[in-house]
């Protein structure tokens, strides 16, 4: 076992699951599930039927096509995309404790979340996991690629592998949320490359990423991917916002 992993097996031994609330950091009964209180549990949209046959983004009732408007307008590399919960201000504030705070077992949680969307929407044949990839000095400076984390415990949980080397982001990049929507996409041109193309050829792959939004990273990861004439990419986001 390498040194990582041995420190993942330590951090799982000595966090106490559901113990607290994932959220206010209440006391919970150990049953409750996702480690949320049922009051935050209710702060939750869970994303449910009503969805983008596309990219899994909530579509308004009142809304009468298949596709989100962004999907119609934009030609996605990825076969389909599916998400937990609606980025809201809970959500926003749970993804930062993981990503700036270092509080690492939210990952377990969202992982738990994404596990379930991906039972009820029957996706149980993965070859390979693959988390998008953050810039190598970015990872050491964090200390942890968030999707990673999540895509280990997604890896455990339905016994697929996760390959985090195949698919590497070669640049730095400035963070989308700052950039207008023509500089978002010039931002990750040619940011991502496949290593080997021969190990993702007609398989099945699923990339994991945190939160999705315009889907801009995530084409830019499938794109690459695509080179190596995958059978599918699927897409598992914890998060994403609504467009409609
Ligand atoms: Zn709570
Ligand atoms: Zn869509």
């Amino acid at each position: 076992m390498k040194l990582d992993a041995y420190i993942d097996t330590f951090l799982d031994l000595i966090y106490p699951r559901n113990i607290y609330c994932l959220l206010c950091n209440k006391s919970i009964q150990k049953t409750e599930k996702y480690s949320l209180c049922s009051s935050c549990r209710e702060k939750i949209e869970f994303i449910k039927d009503k969805t983008c046959e596309k990219c899994g983004k909530p579509l308004d009732d009142f809304y009468i096509l298949k596709e989100c408007p962004d999907c119609i307008k934009t030609k996605h590399y990825f076969t389909k995309g599916f998400s937990c919960v609606e980025y809201n201000d809970p959500m926003k504030e749970l993804v930062h404790k993981l990503k700036y705070k270092n509080q690492r077992y939210v990952a377990y949680h969202m992982a738990e979340m994404m596990i379930d969307k991906l039972k009820r929407q029957k996706i149980d044949f993965i070859d390979y996991i693959v988390p998008v990839p953050m810039y190598k000095e970015k990872e050491k400076n964090r200390g942890f690629n968030q999707s990673y984390l999540i895509s280990k415990y997604i890896g455990k949980a339905m016994n697929w592998k996760v390959e985090k080397k195949n698919l590497i982001k070669i640049k730095d990049t400035n963070p989308q949320n700052q950039l207008t929507k023509d500089e978002r996409k010039d931002n990750l041109k040619n940011v991502f490359m496949i290593q080997s193309k021969e190990q993702f050829k007609d398989q099945n792959i699923l990339l994991v990423d945190d939160v999705y939004t315009t889907g801009n990273t995530t084409d830019a990861c499938s794109k690459e991917i695509k080179k190596s004439d995958p059978k599918n990419i699927w897409v598992i986001s914890f998060a994403t916002g609504k467009n409609i």
